[in-house]
């Protein structure tokens, strides 16, 4: 089952598609240079599709804009999760 394959270790979410495949939400930096997190990326295991949402975009007086990057990513995750029928090939 591709539900027991070990999360990364710097993911917060996992979604499971209708195909088997899963997407993880993870937060990453989006220069090489950056120190701290401040992108938001949920990646599909079945058909490598993602989306991301810089923290920055969505930053506001109660904070870094990384709950409201998460929630955007999540919504794509739910979305595509539902239709996605792509299947990881078998390591
Ligand atoms: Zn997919």
């Amino acid at each position: 089952m591709t539900t027991q394959t070990a999360w990364p270790e710097n993911a917060i979410a996992r979604y499971l598609t209708v195909g088997g495949a899963t997407i993880d939400l993870t937060h990453d930096t989006l220069q090489a240079d950056d120190t701290e997190p401040n992108v938001s990326i949920v990646h599909c295991g079945g058909c490598l599709a993602y989306s991301s949402s810089e923290w920055r975009l969505h930053a506001d007086q109660w904070g870094d804009g990384s709950n409201w990057a998460d929630e955007a990513v999540r919504r794509w995750a739910q979305s595509h999760a539902e239709t996605c029928r792509a299947i990881p090939k078998p390591a």
